[in-house]
């Protein structure tokens, strides 16, 4: 039996910070299963933001974006990430409660990083605008992640996000 496929089935899935998985990636019980670790996504991801843990892909948005081409399912032949004409990425930003603005200090650097527009400024009272995502325009792409002074930006799979 595969090794990985041993501990999928002995490990409980884990209830800590949910992993974020490349584009297309399939459900997390077929995606233990199809991936090999072979690395090939890893290798064609131009931003270099996929990583092997636990032999399983997943982004680290501090090293970067995620560019939605699609290069990394292109690249899986097992298609654990699934070849598809549509790249999609199940993720979505969140902000938290260390955001500067949200403590009242102007800061608009996230939004100047959202090339999607999915930041929107609403002004408050003192005069600062506190950032808010618009879930429907946000592709998860996470260039506003690392940027953020306060790291107050976390990329969450859809289903964990309740902004
Ligand atoms: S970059 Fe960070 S601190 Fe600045 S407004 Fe955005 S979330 Fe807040
Ligand atoms: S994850 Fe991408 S699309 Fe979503 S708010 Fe951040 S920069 Fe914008």
């Amino acid at each position: 039996m595969h090794p990985r496929r041993r501990q999928f089935l002995r490990a409980p899935i884990s209830a800590a910070t949910p992993p974020r998985r490349p584009p297309n990636a399939v459900h997390e019980h077929r995606l233990a299963l199809l991936c090999d670790a072979c690395g090939e996504c890893v290798a064609a991801c131009p931003t270099d933001i996929i990583v092997l843990r636990d032999g399983l892909p997943e982004l680290d948005f501090s090293r970067g974006e995620c560019r939605l081409c699609g290069d990394c399912a292109r690249a899986c032949k097992p298609a654990a990430l699934a070849p598809a004409d549509a790249v999609r990425l199940d993720l979505r930003a969140r902000i938290g409660a260390t955001c500067l603005a949200i403590r009242g200090v102007e800061c608009r650097i996230c939004g100047d990083h959202c090339e999607a527009g999915a930041i929107r400024f609403r002004p408050a009272r003192g005069g600062i605008r506190l950032p808010e995502i618009v879930p429907d325009a946000c592709t998860g792409c996470g260039a506003c992640f690392a940027p953020c002074p306060e790291a107050a930006i976390d990329i969450h799979p859809i289903m964990e996000c309740s902004t």
